[in-house]
C-alpha cells in the first residue's frame, strides 16, 4: 500500500539520509517514495487540478509549507473513490495513477464531488498539466526557456 499523503516538507526530505524515514536496507528509496518524488517533479510542485496551478512547495525559509495531497485516481481500496474491484490493487502504487492536489481540490475529488470527478477526467487533468510542465521546461532552439530566464 502506498502512502497517499506527502506534504512538501516530507517530499523535500526524500534523499536525505537522516534515518527518519523508512528506507530499504540499502538506503534506497521505497517504491512509494520514488512515486511521490516522480509525481512532485512531473507536476512541477503545482496542484494538477484543471486551472488551479497552486504552488504547493511553500516557503521553507519561513517555515511555511502548503498542504499537498498525493491522491489515487483509482482508489487503492475498491470501495474508495473511483475504486475498481479488478484494478485497484494493481494500480495502487503506480505513479500514473497518482495526482498531486492542493487541500481544496483533494477535498472535492475525494469527498465532496466524487461523482463529478471520474477516472478519465482526473487522468486528463494530470496528463495536460504534466505536458504543460514538460513544455515549460523544454528549451526551444534560439529561445531561452521561461524556466531559466527568471
Ligand atoms: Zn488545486
Amino acid at each position: 500500500m502506498c502512502n497517499v499523503y506527502m506534504n512538501a516538507a516530507q517530499a523535500a526530505k526524500i534523499g536525505k539520509s537522516n534515518g527518519s524515514s523508512p528506507r530499504h536496507g540499502n538506503g534506497s528509496l521505497t517504491a512509494s517514495e520514488k512515486n511521490c518524488l516522480l509525481l512532485w517533479t512531473r507536476a512541477g510542485g503545482r496542484c494538477q487540478y484543471q486551472d488551479c496551478n497552486r504552488k504547493l512547495l511553500g516557503d521553507f525559509s519561513r517555515g511555511s509549507s502548503s498542504k499537498a495531497y498525493v491522491v489515487h485516481i483509482v482508489a487503492a481500496n475498491p470501495e474508495g473513490p473511483r475504486g475498481d474491484p479488478r484494478r485497484s490493487s494493481d494500480l495502487a502504487c503506480r505513479v500514473d495513477n497518482l495526482i498531486l492536489l492542493c487541500a481544496e481540490h483533494q477535498k472535492l475529488v475525494e469527498r465532496d464531488a466524487v461523482e463529478e470527478h471520474p477516472e478519465g477526467r482526473l487522468a486528463e487533468m494530470k496528463r495536460c498539466q504534466e505536458e504543460r510542465m514538460r513544455r515549460y521546461f523544454t528549451p526551444v532552439a534560439g529561445l531561452v526557456s521561461p524556466a531559466v530566464s527568471k
